[in-house]
């Protein structure tokens, strides 16, 4: 597999540091064997998150300049909804601070108390502000997303039949929502297909339900679509995403990803008329919690690097070099007989912990002892998508089993190079050689109530 050359070269450069492995081992046990915990300057290469670590452009940095600061009505709010209502079609634009704030916002208003939301698959904050709007989160993925060695396009999907069946059984009064997440993040970056889009999008108007986008990666998910389905190789990618987004009444949008951006959100309202109610409750929330409508918890500056960064993750050679990186490393480790989530998705390569160390039970956290011995191994930084992310159930208070035990290896934006990907394939491949030698997972002595990968404290199990 060859690697994509970038379509950029370098201008500006930050050292990062080589450690050692000692040195690492105590790190990470000072982190009590959580890698949020550990200090960035700790880390060789950072692929803890794709989220808001994106490298900006100089036309980002010049935007930054000339961010306007007004209180309301700043230039630079007015530059974004330009963009915005150019690239995705909708009426009503309102920036907040990132992406969950987009949730905090919007979710509440949309979420009936004891109903249930249903998604293709929820993120994790997601899930967090259905829950806390008084919902339930339900995933409706399709199978093949359950089996990662299977090779098959759109791996993302919603199974439109199991959705189908969910309302029927559930009887529509009860279910406020449907959330179609692009890419399917928590499935491993794994992209949905128009048709698919569509397809739920119908099924949700003759039930009367309102589709609502996680839109973090809309531009990824258009290269695949563009890439991989019938009828759309002769389609713009920004042709693809004014269609990927005529199918949803509304979006919540983290812009740490794919606006290329480090800090930022959005939410959109596709028929301002229609939802006259909706877009006044986003208001006088967005000031409740994020601040006035014309700036929503950012300063101008960020939202001139917003508008820039959505014309910038639309064009087509930065989203080929994009996804080819990942192709790159995906090869590398499939060759090497390591099982990853395949084809490859958006945003990083999710590695089948529970393949590497099928000797290890889920309540021991394969995907954290992975990304465990990847810190020491190599000084890289990844995390855990697994049942060490999922927790335990509201109602038990058990360990829920997740479908998958995943380490992610999340490739920041524009961010490293092939000499970088060689060492995390590298390092994979020296782990895979004596995982029969990893015996014992983890336990976790100290959890929060809610998303407690974040914050948990671990500890080796002895053998
Ligand atoms: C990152 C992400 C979010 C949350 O966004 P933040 O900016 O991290 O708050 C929501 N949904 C998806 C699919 C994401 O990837």
């Amino acid at each position: 597999m060859k690697y994509v050359a970038e379509p950029f070269r370098i201008k500006m450069v930050e050292t990062i540091r080589m450690t050692t492995r000692e040195e690492r081992e105590q790190y990470i046990k000072d982190a009590h064997y959580n890698l949020f915990n550990l200090r960035g300057e700790d880390v060789y290469i950072d692929l803890l998150t794709d989220s808001g670590t994106n490298a900006m452009s100089q036309e980002q940095w010049a935007g930054i300049l000339r961010g306007d600061e007004a209180y309301a009505g700043a230039k630079s709010y007015y530059k974004l909804l330009d963009t915005a209502h150019e690239l995705f079609g909708y009426e009503y634009i309102q920036p907040v601070h990132q992406g969950r704030a987009a949730e905090k916002v919007v979710f509440p208003i949309l979420v009936k108390k004891g109903n249930v939301c249903i998604s293709n698959m929820f993120f994790d904050t997601t899930r967090a502000h259905v829950e806390l709007a008084g919902g339930k989160a339900v995933d409706c993925v399709v199978a093949e997303a359950k089996d990662p060695a299977m090779k098959a396009k759109f791996k993302g999907n919603m199974d439109v039949e199991k959705l189908r069946r969910t309302i029927e059984e559930l009887g529509v009064e009860n279910v406020s929502l449907i959330v179609m997440t692009i890419t399917n993040n928590s499935a491993g970056g794994q992209p949905v297909s128009m048709k698919n889009l569509k397809e739920v999008y119908a099924l949700a108007q003759s039930y009367g339900l309102p589709v609502c986008i996680d839109a973090a990666r809309f531009a990824e998910n258009a290269y695949f679509i563009q890439r991989d389905e019938e009828g759309y190789a002769e389609r713009s990618i920004e042709e693809i995403v004014k269609e990927e987004f005529s199918y949803g009444d509304v979006f919540t949008m983290s812009a740490k990803k794919d606006a290329i951006v480090n800090i930022g959100g959005l939410i959109g309202v596709r028929d301002e008329k229609k939802h006259a109610e909706l877009v006044e409750k986003i208001k006088s929330n967005c000031i409740n919690f994020e601040g006035f409508v014309t700036y929503g918890g950012l300063a101008g500056r960020d939202m001139e690097a917003m508008a820039i960064g959505l014309t910038e993750v639309v064009d087509r050679d930065y989203l080929a070099y994009r996804i080819g990186q990942l192709e790159y490393l995906g090869a590398k480790l499939e060759e090497a007989g390591i099982v990853i989530q395949s084809p490859v998705g958006g945003h990083g390569i999710f590695v089948d912990a529970r393949s590497m160390f099928p000797h290890i039970p889920y309540y021991e956290f394969p995907g954290q002892v992975l990304a465990v011995e990847l810190y020491k191994e190599a000084g890289i930084r990844t995390c855990d998508i697994g049942s060490y992310m999922m927790g335990n159930d509201p109602e038990t208070g058990k360990q829920i089993q997740a479908e998958f035990d995943f380490t992610r290896l999340a490739v920041p934006r524009r961010v490293y190079t092939q000499a970088h990907f060689d060492v995390m394939a590298e390092a994979l491949i020296n782990i895979k050689n004596r995982a029969k030698d990893i015996k014992r997972g983890y336990k976790i002595t100290w959890e929060p109530k809610i998303l407690r990968h974040f914050q948990a404290h671990l500890e080796p199990i002895e053998e």
